[in-house]
């Protein structure tokens, strides 16, 4: 056993100095990741410092109109929100199809955004992994890759990245609401996690100390017209082969906005922007959702178990935005 020390700070500034002072320390939300690969072997902190108290577990109004999330708000709480739910449908129903009841009980907004991947793996530690053990090789590339990304990978790692909520909030133009040792900063979600490029061993753009204190989302009215759909191999307890998080906004048959991220693709929740930019002005039917999303997709490069994700996901654009654009 690997003996650690575990910390309460009494408020953000005292858990940020601690983790400045500490390379190796981490901060403990629910604990429902980070604990299990503490198990495994794979995260192996010196310092816990405990922030579940630290920030606020509520959602609030903004000035703006726009909602603010707290880090410390459960998982089942945050998709349990009234305002979420009718405002924001997607990320209420993403929550919903994450991880089961008992866990989302205990995971907070900022441990979810920030759970590591589920590359197998990563998770075995008898095995080579870039993540894990920067040079060592990647064992997925020529190993089992069937949950792995097709899109924006690099010959350093293929993992995708696991959070449903994430993929929500990326498509919702969510900001992340940051305290570190350099002060506040703001972030856009689609900006918080990273492609893996020759430094997979970083997940974000967060530096080591950074506390994410909140989530924001912006008072745009047509997200209230966004959904979330999730393939996975069982009905629960899964993560996604491929989710997709989308929002329309339809006028007299014609798209004049929209929002998509697709999940299960890579190593980032991964924003349609080549979809959206090729859905504005034209006519909001099938074939142009279609075309949409065949354009998004033309840059996929499939690995050896996972070629179904390519017309997966083009099926699951092209159903959501199909079904927004007739409910509206
Ligand atoms: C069996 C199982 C099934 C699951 N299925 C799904 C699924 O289908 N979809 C899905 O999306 N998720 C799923 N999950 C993952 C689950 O959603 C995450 O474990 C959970 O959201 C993590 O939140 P936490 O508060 O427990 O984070 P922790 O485990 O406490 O922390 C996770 C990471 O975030 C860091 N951290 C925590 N809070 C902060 C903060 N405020 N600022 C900076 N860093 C912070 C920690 O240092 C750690 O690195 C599943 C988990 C399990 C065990
Ligand atoms: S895909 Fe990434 S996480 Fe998985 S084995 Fe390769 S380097 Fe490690």
């Amino acid at each position: 056993m690997r003996p650690y020390s575990y910390v309460r700070a009494s408020d953000i500034n005292g858990a940020i100095a601690t983790l400045a002072e500490a390379p190796n320390a981490a901060y403990l939300a629910g604990g429902t990741n980070l604990v299990d690969l503490m198990k495994l072997g794979v995260e192996t902190p010196d310092v816990l410092v405990d922030v579940r108290r630290l920030t606020s577990d509520r959602v609030e109004d903004l000035d703006d109109g726009g909602l603010r999330i707290g880090a410390a708000v459960p998982n089942n709480d945050l998709a349990a929100d009234r305002k979420i739910r009718t405002r924001y449908p997607a990320l209420a129903q993403a929550l919903l199809a994450g991880a089961s009841g008992q866990l989302r009980n205990l995971a907070t907004t900022g441990g979810n955004l920030l759970q590591r991947t589920r590359c197998v793996y990563w998770q075995d530690t008898t095995t080579p992994c870039n993540k894990r053990e920067p040079g060592s090789g990647c064992s997925a590339i020529e190993g089992h890759n069937k949950n792995h990304a097709i899109l924006g990978a690099s010959e350093h790692c293929v993992a995708t990245h696991p959070s449903d909520m994430a993929v929500a909030m990326a498509a919702l133009d969510a900001f992340v609401n940051v305290h570190g040792p350099g002060g506040e900063r703001r972030i856009p979600v689609e900006e918080l996690h990273r492609l893996p490029g020759d430094e997979p061993q970083r997940d974000t753009n967060l530096e080591h100390g950074e506390l994410i204190t909140s989530v924001d989302l912006p008072p745009l009215e047509f997200l209230a017209n966004s959904k979330y759909r999730k393939v996975r191999e069982r009905a629960s307890y899964a993560f996604a082969l491929v989710s997709v998080a989308a929002a329309l906004e339809v006028e007299d048959g014609i798209v004049r906005d929209s929002r998509i991220s697709l999940g299960g693709v890579a190593h980032k929740p991964w924003r349609a922007t080549r979809a959206e930019e090729a859905l504005r002005g034209g006519p909001a039917n099938e074939a142009n959702f279609h075309a949409a999303a065949d354009i998004e997709l033309e840059g996929a490069e499939p690995l050896r178990d996972n070629a179904f994700k390519v017309p997966l996901a083009r099926n699951i654009i092209t159903r959501t935005l199909l079904e927004l654009s007739e409910e509206r």
